[in-house]
């Protein structure tokens, strides 16, 4: 019995030197030390070995089958460590690669735009504020002198929501806004997006405006044209020309229209500037009484210039750009150049 035993531990053995999967190896399990197995069967034969010589048979018989099931246990983990490798081995990731890198995106050009002249403004002392797109009408025309049967509001051609809820024409009501809830001195700039029913070269229903408003006391119409000449030479650079033209709007007076020289013929005369030399660039004024009036200042005792300009103007005017509606293309070629 002892060289059956001695014999079964051998084979098994060897037969667990070709086994490559886990199945081959619970198979030889089985085979050898299963219920019924090699080793039960040879057991069976206890009965015809002598008394005294059993309890060795028994001891040597357990000490295989000990050997035997810690060596495939041992086989077992072998293999599974090596399919973990391999798996490893296969989902590797080469961190020395370069990286597949993604596309940067660059600031649109009206935001860079903005950002250069409210930068300006800030460092005169300017805050930033802000008003709803969605605006009443009265912050819109009524408080800014504008009442109901006021013909100037046929110039702003308007997207009205209801008969008194519209999309803002312009960022002059967050002036309004302001001056409500602040006393002077007042100095603000309000950026922002306006709305006005036209689209073609020139004119987008969606565009963008800065507002610029200061109220003090003794604030001169020199003041007005001091910050606006540092403001456009700024911009444009210090040899550009400038001046003011008066006009008329309805929340300010006096009011005057800025010029500078046009940037493409330096004041010659071309396409662009309808042979005068000169480009509008934006709208001013000294803040009228009247708007004054309606946010509860004394018009007395304070004075204040006010201003509003299209960020798409200077846009197009400062990179040459000859279509306003490139901006809202989303062309990749476009705004990347910037
Ligand atoms: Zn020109």
């Amino acid at each position: 019995m002892r060289e059956q035993l001695e014999k079964l531990q051998r084979d098994a053995e060897e037969e667990l030197l070709g086994a490559r999967t886990d199945e081959a190896i619970q198979a030889i399990r089985t085979k050898y030390l299963g219920r019924k197995g090699a080793l039960t069967s040879i057991l069976r034969g206890l009965g015809s070995v002598a008394p005294e010589e059993r309890p060795a048979m028994g001891q040597l018989a357990n000490q295989v089958k000990e050997a035997l099931s810690q060596r495939i246990d041992a086989v077992l983990e072998g293999i599974a460590v090596s399919k973990k490798d391999s798996r490893l081995l296969q989902e590797r990731v080469d961190v020395t690669l370069p990286g597949r890198g993604f596309a940067r995106g660059t600031l649109h050009p009206i935001t860079q735009v903005t950002q250069e002249i409210c930068g300006i403004f800030a460092a005169l002392g300017f805050a930033i504020a802000e008003g709803p797109e969605v605006e009443l009408d009265y912050y819109n025309f009524e408080a800014l002198n504008m009442a109901k049967d006021h013909p100037s509001r046929d110039m702003q051609a308007t997207f009205y929501i209801t008969e008194n809820l519209l999309l803002r024409t312009h960022t002059s009501p967050v002036q309004v806004r302001v001056m409500e809830k602040q006393k002077p001195p007042v100095r603000v700039i309000a950026p922002g997006k306006v709305y006005r029913p036209d689209a073609d070269i020139s004119h987008s229903p969606m565009f963008h405006q800065i507002e610029g408003l200061y109220v003090d006391r003794g604030v001169t119409f020199a003041d007005l044209k001091g910050t606006l000449t540092f403001f456009l030479k700024h911009v444009f650079g210090d040899e550009i020309g400038v001046r003011f033209r008066p006009s008329f709007f309805p929340f300010t007076e006096p009011s005057a229209e800025v010029d500078i020289q046009c940037v493409m013929c330096r004041g010659k005369g071309c396409r662009v500037c309808g042979q005068s030399g000169w480009l509008e660039i934006l709208g001013s004024g000294m803040v009228d009484p009247e708007v004054f009036k309606a946010v509860g200042y004394d018009s007395e005792e304070y004075t204040g210039f006010a201003f509003g300009l299209g960020v798409e103007r200077i846009a197009m005017l400062r990179y040459g750009i000859s279509d306003i509606r490139l901006f809202t293309e989303n062309d990749r070629r476009f705004l990347e150049q910037f």
